[in-house]
């Protein structure tokens, strides 16, 4: 795919990473998210290896896009 924001071909890869959250504020200790905020992109510990969220990053301005829809969320 062709990166939105300047146009070049993204890499198609994997984000590999462990406990995940997207939020609309900063957790300083724990990631469990409270009723008061809005989060996309729950994962919790990764057990044998880590969590590998398909993705795409652009090798020109380094954006990564992910499509978080199939991943824990409380959005509507
Ligand atoms: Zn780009």
């Amino acid at each position: 795919m062709k990166c939105p924001f300047c146009g070049a071909e993204m890499m198609h890869g994997y984000l590999n990473c462990g406990m995940t959250l997207w939020s609309t504020r900063r957790h300083k200790l724990s990631l469990q998210p409270d009723d008061k905020e809005t989060y996309a992109l729950q994962l919790g510990m990764a057990m044998v290896s880590p969590h590998h969220i398909e993705s795409d990053c652009c090798p020109n301005c380094k954006r990564i896009i992910i499509d978080g829809s199939g991943y824990k969320n409380n959005m509507h």
